[in-house]
């Protein structure tokens, strides 16, 4: 038996728009960087219906009418109201899956999925994506079912939201706080972050979808309290100093073992399940077969994340893979007129 793997474009992960980025982790000090100030932040929730710690954040938000945190201007937005009615991840297609260029600028008529509506009413209230009237950050709230910890998962390497990460790492101690990198293009980036200007999934598990944990619940709050934290210091004129913090950029989606006609024939291995974010070596166990026969992890060492993710059965992925980068980030402080 051996893994099935879903190749992602193995490119460099240097992003197009951080034209000052250096990966190297033993670069010199970096130049210092003035950002425009933040004004408006969009907290998102309901994304996926399902996951409820995001539509209860956002929820209590509405209820308490929070519209500002002191010099910011906060919306909370219910993103896909129907699924969250439902409690189901989506309707008829996955919302965030649909914030591509091509998708938001696809025509529409009322028998379209809804979701493709609902992404173009959004891409409108929020966006547009890469517009100037765009929030300046958008933040949308997510669960997972796989031991994944508190995650902030972005397209490029954004000197705000390195920022954002290592704040929060040093302010949150309860759960491990990883970053997570998609190395794909803007114009094909599909979630709902890519519509602000800034943007970045908060991402908290484990939890099973359809259910609230006060734990994980806590810790996507604070989360969301010290981005608001972090951008009214900014705003203010604090300068945060420069660092270096790792991610883990996507490298490639493993599915499960599978028979000709297409079943699911092993589970994720006890030794790896809960195991996010540990290196796998060559050799590691990946899949228990129900024949009781073990598959092994073969090839480069990478770190798996997403083990077991309940809603990734459609997708037909176990698990995902990523290689661990340093990124070294300057010193950054409010632009001054
Ligand atoms: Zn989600």
């Amino acid at each position: 038996m051996s893994e099935t793997e879903t190749s992602h474009d193995d490119k460099s992960c240097v992003p197009a728009d951080s034209p000052t980025l250096d990966n190297s982790s033993s670069c010199t000090q970096m130049e210092h960087v003035s950002l425009a100030p933040l004004s408006r932040v969009a907290i998102c929730g309901g994304t996926h219906g399902n996951e409820m710690t995001g539509v209860y954040i956002v929820k209590e938000m509405q209820r308490k009418k929070v519209k500002a945190a002191g010099s910011l201007y906060v919306t909370p937005v219910l993103t896909n109201p129907r699924a969250v009615e439902v409690c189901r991840r989506y309707t008829d297609k996955d919302l965030n899956r649909c914030f591509t260029d091509a998708l938001l600028s696809s025509p529409v008529t009322d028998s379209a999925p809804y979701e493709l509506r609902r992404a173009q009413e959004l891409n409108a209230q929020l966006g547009p994506k890469g517009g100037k009237e765009a929030v300046d950050l958008l933040v949308d709230l997510h669960n997972t079912t796989a031991n994944m910890g508190l995650c902030l998962i972005f397209y490029s390497l954004d000197w705000l939201t390195l920022h954002l990460l290592k704040y929060m790492q040093n302010k949150i101690s309860s759960v491990p706080v990883r970053a997570i990198q998609l190395d794909i293009p803007l114009s094909d980036a599909y979630s709902l972050e890519v519509v602000g200007k800034h943007g970045f999934a908060i991402e908290v598990g484990p939890q099973p979808h359809g259910v609230l944990r006060a734990d994980i619940f806590n810790v996507a709050k604070k989360a969301v309290d010290l981005t608001l934290e972090f951008i009214q210091e900014f705003n203010a004129g604090r300068t945060f100093e420069g660092g270096e913090v790792e991610a883990f950029t996507l490298v490639k989606s493993i599915d499960y073992p599978r028979d000709s006609s297409g079943e699911i024939t092993a589970a994720i291995h006890p030794e790896l399940q809960d195991n996010d974010f540990q290196l796998l070596r060559s050799g590691d166990p990946l899949f228990l077969s129900f024949s009781g026969e073990t598959v092994i992890h073969e090839g480069e060492d990478l770190y798996p994340f997403f083990i077991n993710e309940c809603a990734y059965y459609e997708k037909k992925v176990a698990f995902q893979l990523a290689r661990k980068t340093t990124y070294s980030f300057p010193s950054v402080s409010v632009e001054k007129d």
